[in-house]
């Protein structure tokens, strides 16, 4: 993604990986039975049941971590690989 935004622009932002693909996007429920194929989603909560494809329902859990603040990184891509120096080590990853 970083040598795709140097070409075209953009912003990247990334955010906690874990569980973005074993958690709802609907409700929030969390398990590991919930992605039925490589395909497939179906939530187990039974008061939710929300199903559809996995990388929409992960791509949802992430934007919605990086719109509720969650971001490691608050730009990122060519521009900041330039700022890159003066950020702390520990909040560069
Ligand atoms: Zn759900």
């Amino acid at each position: 993604l970083t040598y795709k935004l140097a070409r075209r622009g953009g912003t990247l932002a990334k955010v906690p990986a874990p569980n973005t693909s074993r958690r709802c996007s609907a409700c929030g429920f969390t398990t590991p039975g919930s992605r039925e194929t490589q395909a497939l989603f179906v939530c187990k909560n039974p008061d939710c049941r929300w199903t559809g494809n996995a990388d929409h329902n992960a791509a949802r859990n992430i934007l919605h971590l990086y719109r509720t603040g969650h971001a490691l990184i608050p730009a990122a891509g060519r521009a900041v690989a330039r700022r890159a120096r003066r950020v702390k080590p520990a909040t560069a990853r």
